[in-house]
């Protein structure tokens, strides 16, 4: 083998955890009947959120079900600025979405026209391909996304806040929550608020994902339905609950085809704080416990696949996200005999090291490694999977070197 030197491979080296300078995490409790009692049903300890940080971005990832009403949840969750900081690098780790496919479902089921207001705007894409018919807000809590939005539709009123004091809600027909309720650690309160300040006749459309679906989206996934930015894991049941107890009836709804989302329309209706039944509930429990062993199959056949790299020197990972730290905490792929480097696409990780493998952009890799190389590349992504693939056969990778745990 060719060896070629510019290369900065490194061996993974894990530090021991240390505290951090800020509180990171806080106990919770349950976001529908506010009890702290809960049974833990999945636990990851020592996570580390992207780049090295001297050990001091770890955090315990634990979901735990209501031991009263049986709600999922995250318990501890992040405190205001633990999440700030652990997820400053998460990047393209949030996915994406099909703002065309929402215009289209708009136009179909809320008409051609009227005032609304996006909650959770992000970039500002789905409310700039709204027809000139609509009167658009946008509010998101992520400075930069904003500024972003305000650039690409400088004609579009956005603002950048956690609350709901904007003007535009008291007048709108439409609320979009696309993806939103499950990082809010008071989704009730939020929904809530909505109805006071909106006018009787508006209409909200939400959308989470579900635990109903996480085995035909997420089933194999090492990353999967349990997502570290998610507060709330959301079932078909438990949405609709919280959405009544906040006063807010379903009057359309709808599982999303090609990803795990659950698409509600709701309007203002009578405030219901019934428990839910026993039957209720132990669907749910059966729902996530059906999960988790999907889960677990897919980790006992990557690890069957992670034995076969017992005898390489030299290992490269394509995704420096979540995924790559699970192949670490949950599937136990590093070796120390082994030398890595990590490549992504996203400039926030670009430069950073993560356990101390450099990551590298893959402009910055000689293109002889990609051609000539015989080090195997590993894809570490569930969703990004098929992009990182074609991106490897693009750069002249042969198609044995590339391992994928999914396909
Ligand atoms: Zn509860």
């Amino acid at each position: 083998m060719t060896e070629i030197s510019s290369i900065p491979w490194a061996c993974y080296k894990r530090l021991p955890a240390r505290s951090s300078k800020i509180s990171l995490q806080e106990k919770s409790s349950c976001p529908f009947c506010a009890t702290e009692e809960a049974t833990e049903i999945y636990r990851l300890d020592d996570f580390q959120f992207f780049e090295d940080q001297d050990g001091s971005n770890r955090a315990l990832h634990r979901v735990v079900m209501c031991s009263l009403c049986g709600t999922l949840r995250c318990d501890p969750w992040y405190t205001p600025e633990g999440q700030a900081a652990l997820f400053e690098k998460a990047g393209a780790s949030y996915g994406h979405c099909d703002a065309d496919e929402r215009v289209r479902w708009i136009l179909d089921n809320c008409g051609s026209s009227g005032r609304v207001v996006e909650i959770g705007c992000g970039e500002g894409t789905l409310l700039s391909k709204l027809p000139a018919g609509f009167q658009c807000a946008g509010i998101d809590s992520d400075p930069h996304l904003i500024r972003q939005a305000k650039e690409r539709s400088p004609d579009i009123p956005f603002y950048c806040r956690s609350d709901l004091n904007y003007p535009e809600l008291g007048q709108c027909d439409l609320i979009l929550m696309f993806h939103v309720l499950e990082h809010l650690r008071s989704p009730l309160e939020t929904l809530r608020a909505l109805r006071a300040k909106v006018p009787d006749e508006a209409r909200l459309v939400v959308e989470v994902p579900i635990v109903d679906s996480a085995i035909k989206y997420h089933g194999p996934d090492l990353t999967g339905f349990f997502s570290l930015a998610h507060f709330t894991h959301f079932s078909k049941f438990s949405l609709k609950r919280l959405l009544r107890r906040a006063g807010w009836n379903i009057i359309f709804q709808q599982d999303m085809e090609g990803y795990n989302g659950r698409r509600v329309i709701a309007v203002k209706g009578e405030v219901d704080e019934t428990l839910p039944s026993r039957q209720e509930i132990m669907a749910d429990i059966k729902t996530a416990q059906n999960y988790l062993k999907a889960r677990d199959e897919s980790l006992a056949r990557m690890r069957r696949l992670i034995v076969r790299f017992s005898k390489e020197s030299k290992i490269l990972i394509w995704g420096a996200g979540h995924h790559t730290e699970h192949l670490d905490r949950s599937a136990g792929f590093f070796q120390s005999d082994c030398q890595y480097l990590i490549v992504d696409r996203d400039p926030l990780k670009k430069g950073t090291r993560v356990h101390g493998v450099p990551v590298v952009a893959p402009e910055g890799v000689p293109e002889e490694l990609w051609k000539n190389g015989e080090e195997p590349i590993v894809i570490s992504s569930y969703i990004w999977r098929g992009h990182i693939r074609d991106d490897l056969l693009r750069l002249g990778v042969a198609p044995e070197r590339i391992v994928s745990f999914y396909d």
